[in-house]
């Protein structure tokens, strides 16, 4: 299977494992990092504010296992076209990675978008800003 591929399997795995009751709008995200790829799911909580992203959740993974620059990552859901990453999740996958992070988003059946972080965020606010 191709590193791609894997990547996207590995965000549809999580998807399925996304802990959403509320929304019922489940997310899986996947991160490739260090050679290594790092999965997350959206996860709700009866306090909605306290809701967490799949993307950032799978960044967090990826910090946590001592990764620190983003390879690629790969978003699954279910609409059509495919759910981009919130502003949120951009603005922390900008700490990890650079404008050419390549973004897989994939949605209900075959729908799927590549594009990248800088496209999806330009002109992003970086440390360099501080
Ligand atoms: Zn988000």
């Amino acid at each position: 299977m191709a590193r791609r591929d894997r990547l996207a399997a590995a965000a549809r795995a999580a998807r399925r494992r996304a802990y959403a009751p509320y929304s019922g709008f489940r997310v899986g995200a996947a991160v490739r990092a260090g050679g290594r790829v790092f999965a997350g799911a959206n996860l709700e909580n009866a306090s909605y504010g306290l809701g967490v992203c799949a993307e950032r959740n799978a960044v967090a993974a990826a910090v946590a296992a001592g990764a620190r620059r983003l390879a690629a990552l790969a978003v699954a859901s279910a609409t059509r076209p495919p759910t981009p990453p919130c502003g949120a999740c951009l603005q922390v996958l900008a700490e990890f990675a650079g404008p050419e992070l390549p973004v897989r988003l994939l949605g209900a059946g075959e729908s799927r978008l590549d594009t990248t972080l800088g496209e999806l965020l330009p002109r992003a606010f970086s440390k360099r800003y501080l």
